[in-house]
């Protein structure tokens, strides 16, 4: 089985890349193995025109609309392997089957790790968040906390207009000494979290082992993001020192043919990935467009 372009993943990124393929004509197949980042949230913010919408919603009405498209199609599949052989790309399919393309977009996204404080997990993408634009409107009037030190300057600025009171959990690490706005901060140990009364119950231990607790309308954290798919490696490509994929402003990773748009991929200009869906969805453009540029002569 061969295609012109094998697009691997199927949240924002790869659908829009899909989308723009398809409406040049050219062939292309999106695998999806349904491990998307936001699997937690039943509604997606900062989205313009789908403020509020469920993502699977968003997902659903793209994969709809891209069925207008013949050359295109979607496999429900795990890819295993991308290996080039003389210019041409093999992925390996967790169904045993091989496809060929002569260009590859990556939109596998990333894997959150959180701070290893129990029951975070479980309110993840809902009481817990780590974006102020996806989830900060939702807990306004509201005492929100912040988990660790190194993101509290930041985050509570962010916050700052949004929660009727901020506080800082630094589970024992340093402060950093020049912070004067500085809001509450509660510097024992963080023994667990759990959903209450409409939102978070917050248990910390003193030194002396003393517990007590503390109620907030949500949590802020800062997750360790990772690669969700083993494609970086096997290619060889650059990474940021962030370990997202080191694209330029046409979504060209460091190896001619492959490209890459979404939270796994980022132009090393700016500081971060700018993980967001409206982002993910217009690298995913920005990478089809390189990837239909390297196949156009074909
Ligand atoms: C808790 C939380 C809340 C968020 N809320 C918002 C919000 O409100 N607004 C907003 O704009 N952004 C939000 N985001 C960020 C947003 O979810 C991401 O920026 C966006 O989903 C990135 O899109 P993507 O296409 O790069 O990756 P994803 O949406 O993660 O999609 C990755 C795709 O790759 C596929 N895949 C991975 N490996 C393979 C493989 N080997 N074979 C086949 N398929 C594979 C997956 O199955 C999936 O289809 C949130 C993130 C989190 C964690």
């Amino acid at each position: 089985m061969h295609t012109d372009i094998a697009i691997i993943g199927g949240g924002p990124a790869g659908l829009q890349a899909a989308l723009s393929i398809g409406r040049i004509h050219r062939d292309a197949v999106l695998f999806d193995d349904g491990r998307y980042r936001n699997a937690t949230v039943s509604h997606m913010h900062n989205v313009v025109g789908n403020d509020g919408t469920p993502p699977d919603e968003f997902r659903a009405l793209a994969r709809k609309q891209l069925a207008a498209y013949d050359t295109v199609s979607v496999r429900e599949e795990r890819v295993e392997s991308v290996e080039e052989v003389d210019g041409t790309f093999h992925l390996r399919v967790a169904d045993g089957t091989t496809l060929t393309a002569y260009a590859v977009v990556l939109a596998t996204g990333v894997r959150d790790a959180l701070p290893a404080v129990p029951g975070l997990e479980d309110l993840w993408g809902d009481l817990v968040a780590h974006c102020p634009f996806c989830h900060g409107h939702e807990l306004s009037g509201g005492r929100i906390g912040i988990v660790g030190a190194a993101i509290a300057p930041h985050m509570s600025a962010m916050l700052r207009r949004i929660a009727s009171e901020l506080v800082v959990f630094s589970d024992g690490e340093p402060l950093p000494e020049d912070w004067d706005a500085r809001p509450e901060v509660r510097t024992e140990r963080l023994v667990s979290v759990e959903r209450h009364d409409g939102g978070v119950r917050v248990t910390l231990e003193r030194p002396d082992g003393e517990r007590s607790h503390d109620q907030v309308s949500g949590l802020f954290v800062k997750p360790t993001m990772t690669q969700s798919a083993p494609f970086a490696e096997q290619l060889g490509l650059a990474l940021n020192p962030s370990g997202c994929i080191r694209v330029d402003e046409f979504g060209r990773t460091s190896r001619p043919g492959v490209f890459a748009g979404g939270d796994l991929a980022h132009l090393p200009a700016y500081p971060m990935p700018m993980a967001s869906v409206t982002m993910a969805a217009a690298a995913g453009q920005v990478a089809a467009s390189g990837a239909i540029m390297t196949v156009l002569s074909r």
